[in-house]
This record gives structure tokens, C-alpha cells and sequence, in this order.
């Protein structure tokens, strides 16, 4: 007996969580938070309530609601009884919050795998944030809360690309895709019924477009008798796109001025960072990071394989924000702030605007009251290399960011490559592959693979369907 079960991702993009069953052995494929349907009930001031454990989220349908998954203190709260946990792992592909997040609320004796890159990741997302009960994944305090309780931690398992494990009776063989976040993988799962493959978030035009071809050469060669895939841009037009392209627009950008150029992008992009820290060295300009940003430098600079700058290279600069006086008193910067201010490397706002031609700042919008402090002239430019607004909560944000590029005199670029696969390379990766049955997921648009697909399911949530 070997089935799925699909709790999230469904007709949705995120909010992945697969139950695969396979005779005693259950794991979860990503256990993520869904944006969607968070927004659907909740918005900026009303939230659900730490003070309820998860009642809120199983009420309102954000977690699904079965046995054997969920924390004691959870279940306490929510006056059932604990339960001994029922699931054997969850297999996480990458660090964003739409597969990672609500492992927050399991049960700390399921083990979580994970490759190492994304083990980092997770750790400065930890460091650079306070603790929310929405983002607990490496460790979590039991509720009601208590600021002295020690945090407890999950049983985490690191893996590399194709170093196969066993969970009960399945073999999992993780290989490395391409994606805006380092350490994503794609999943080759063998189980009594025959080989399952399950691509995570991929795409084939960023800079390790490569990796994702390993992982479709690798799914063709296994003859799934599955596959469970993403399609998060299957309907998008075609459009010409790469991150060459964002490093040769940006490279132009900069290098044409002499004035502050703001650059504002997603730091877990790491193939994003390096663009812009590589065209900040060589235009001579210095990288300006924002402090919570900085802890993913030093988490990041520890795999060497990513070539990230720690915070103490030469070419990076921290950004000193006013805090507490407004005068850059040591006394302003407590906790985890005050080891920065340490650093040779810390510059405020004012500095910054001193050297208007020696910096790359990659402060982003949330940081732009430092546009105040340095008394900003007009001509400085801004680049916004994400993605343009796709909800009417980012439309308010964009008309919000106008109105301070407006203010300021500043000049508007937009650069930025997806994510996610374009739909001809989805469909051509599911023609490769040739699987005995699709299941399209992390997408609106399922039916949109029936062009290449002659036996593929339009899943149902938390339908089980045996393979
Ligand atoms: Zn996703
Ligand atoms: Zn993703």
C-alpha cells in the first residue's frame, strides 16, 4: 500500500504538505505555510493568536487537522491529550516559508532532512528575527511561553545531493535543483510500489540551471511511477530571462553614475547577492548589507561552496541604523546588534552619504528612513530586482515605494529573473521525465499540464490517492 496525500500546495503556489504513505512508513514532502489561505482570514492586525497554541490554525484550516503530528504543549492547549507522533520524517526541499514554516508546530521527535546549505539558511533566519510561533523550525519554546525555558530542539538530518538514506521501508535519494534559494533539492523516492520523483521548486534559467537538469536526467532514467511537480508560472507568457541578464542590466545601471545607487532584492537569493556584490566590486564601490541581513553572510560564508563574503571582508559594509538617543550611542544597540557596532565595518547613514560613488546599498525599501538621515540629493537610482506585485497588498507597498522614489528624485530600474521554471521548461521537463501519473501542484493552474500529460490527477486536498 502506497498513496498520497496532499494537506497544501493544492491549486495554490506553497503551502506544500504530501503525505507519503508506504506500508508502516509515513513522511511528509515539505510541511509549509500557505500564503493564500493565511490571507484569506488574517491580514496585518488581525493574527492568529500565539495565546490560543494552534487552535487558530487548525480552526481557520491552516494546518491540517490529524493525529500523531502536532507538539504536546500544542495539544495541551488545545485540550487534547499528547499523542505519540505517527510520522517517521519530513523530507524539506528548500528554506522558504511556504514548505518550511509550520514545521514549526510538529511534534520535536519527527526528524527533519534537510540539505546542509539550507540547515544554514534556517539558522539565520533564526538569528537575524525574533521568535514567532510561525517560525520555530530548528528549535522551538514550548506555550504558554516562558522567557527562561530552555528552547527545544528538532532532530535534524543534513544531507548532500544523491547520498541515498532510508526512512522504514522507503529510499530517498535527494538531488540538488536550482531555485532563488541555495540547498534545494528535488526528492527520488523508491517505494514498494516503484520509484516516486518530486521536483521541490525548480527552475532552468538561473545560474545552476544545471542542477535541475541532474535531477530530470536522474527522474527520466528512475521511470517514475509519479511525479509530483510544481508549476507555479505553467500559464506565464514566454518571456526572455536569466540572471546574466540582471547581472549585465545592474552592471550598466551602476557604472553609469557617480551618485548612491540603491539595489533591493531578497537576500536568501544568494545567486541575487553575489550578482550585486560582484558588481559592487567592480565598479569600486563597497556592499552596504542592513544588520539582520548580515547574519546570513556569516551563516552563509561557512559553505564554501556558495563563495558568500562573511562580515568582516573588505568589500562589506553594515549599515548603522538610529536606534534609542538618535545619536549612534553604544548604548542604543543591545543583544545581538551590539557585536556589529564592534566591527571596523559599521557605517551610518550619514557616512554612507559621504561617499556617494564608494557604495552599493543593499539596504532595501524597509530600511529606506536612512534616505532621510542622508539627506538624499536627486539622481540616486534604485534597483528593484524581485519580482513586481502580484496581490493588492504588494500594489500598496509599490505605490508606497513610488511615492519615496518620487520624493527623493530618485530613478526607477527594474531587474529581476524568476524563481521558478517558465512553463515551456515545466512542460518539457514532464515530457522528459514521462511519468506513469502527474500530480501538478504549487500552482493555480493545474490543468494547464493536460497539453503534456495524458494521465495526470487534479488533486483534491486531503484526498488520498494510492499509486
Ligand atoms: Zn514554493
Ligand atoms: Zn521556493
Amino acid at each position: 500500500m502506497t498513496s498520497l496525500t496532499f494537506y497544501g500546495g493544492v491549486n495554490e503556489i506553497g503551502g506544500n504538505k504530501i503525505l507519503l504513505q508506504d506500508k508502516d512508513t509515513k513522511v511528509f514532502l515539505d510541511f509549509g505555510k500557505s500564503f493564500s489561505r493565511r490571507a484569506q482570514f488574517f491580514e496585518e492586525y488581525l493574527n492568529p493568536r500565539t495565546s490560543n497554541g494552534i487552535v487558530d490554525f487548525l480552526t481557520m484550516g491552516l494546518v491540517p487537522d490529524i493525529k500523531g503530528v502536532y507538539r504536546d504543549d500544542l495539544m495541551i492547549m488545545a485540550g487534547r491529550k499528547p499523542e505519540e507522533p505517527d510520522i517517521d520524517g519530513v523530507l524539506l526541499t528548500h528554506a522558504h516559508a511556504d514548505h518550511a514554516d509550520y514545521i514549526s508546530f510538529l511534534h520535536e521527535n519527527i526528524p527533519i532532512h534537510m540539505g546542509s546549505a539550507c540547515h544554514l539558511i534556517l539558522k539565520a533566519l533564526s538569528e537575524r528575527a525574533s521568535r514567532t510561533m510561525e517560525k520555530e523550525i530548528l528549535d522551538y519554546k514550548p506555550r504558554p511561553y516562558n522567557i527562561k525555558d530552555a528552547p527545544i530542539k528538532r532532530k535534524i538530518n543534513e544531507f548532500r545531493s544523491r547520498d541515498k538514506f532510508k526512512i522504514g521501508s522507503l529510499e530517498i535519494e535527494p538531488i540538488h535543483v536550482d531555485h532563488s534559494v541555495p540547498g534545494a533539492y528535488g526528492f527520488i523516492i523508491w517505494t514498494s510500489e516503484g520509484p516516486i520523483a518530486y521536483t521541490g521548486d525548480i527552475r532552468l534559467h538561473g545560474t545552476h540551471a544545471e542542477m535541475t537538469r541532474d535531477f530530470i536526467e536522474r527522474a527520466k532514467e528512475v521511470k517514475p511511477i509519479a511525479l509530483i511537480s510544481e508549476g507555479t508560472r505553467i500559464t506565464d507568457k514566454v518571456k526572455q530571462e536569466s540572471e546574466k541578464q540582471v547581472y549585465q542590466e545592474s552592471s550598466k545601471i551602476v557604472s553609469e553614475t557617480n551618485n548612491l545607487v540603491f539595489a533591493d532584492f531578497n537576500f536568501k537569493d544568494v545567486d541575487r547577492l553575489m550578482t550585486f556584490f560582484n558588481i559592487a566590486k567592480e565598479t569600486g564601490r563597497k556592499f552596504v548589507v542592513k544588520m539582520n541581513d548580515a547574519f546570513f553572510l556569516k551563516h552563509l560564508s561557512q559553505d564554501k561552496h556558495l563563495n558568500v563574503p562573511n562580515i568582516d571582508d573588505e568589500n562589506i559594509i553594515i549599515y548603522l541604523p538610529k536606534r534609542g538617543s538618535g545619536k549612534y550611542s553604544d548604548k542604543d544597540y543591545k543583544g545581538k546588534d551590539k557585536k556589529f557596532l564592534d566591527l571596523h565595518n559599521t557605517w551610518t547613514a550619514e557616512q554612507i552619504a559621504q561617499q556617494p560613488d564608494k557604495v552599493l546599498c543593499a539596504i532595501g525599501f524597509y530600511s529606506f528612513t536612512a534616505l532621510i538621515d542622508m539627506k538624499l540629493k536627486s539622481g540616486a537610482r534604485y534597483i528593484h530586482s524581485s519580482s513586481e506585485p502580484y496581490n493588492e497588498e504588494q500594489e500598496l507597498s509599490k505605490e508606497r515605494l513610488n511615492s519615496w522614489i518620487n520624493h527623493f528624485k530618485m530613478h526607477k530600474f527594474q531587474s529581476h529573473c524568476s524563481g521558478h521554471a517558465r512553463g515551456q521548461d515545466l512542460l518539457k521537463a514532464v515530457i522528459d521525465i514521462d511519468p506513469k501519473i502527474l500530480f501538478p501542484i504549487h500552482t493555480e493552474h493545474p490543468e494547464a499540464y493536460k497539453k503534456v500529460s495524458k494521465n495526470m490527477v487534479l488533486v483534491k486536498e486531503k484526498r488520498t490517492y494510492s499509486l
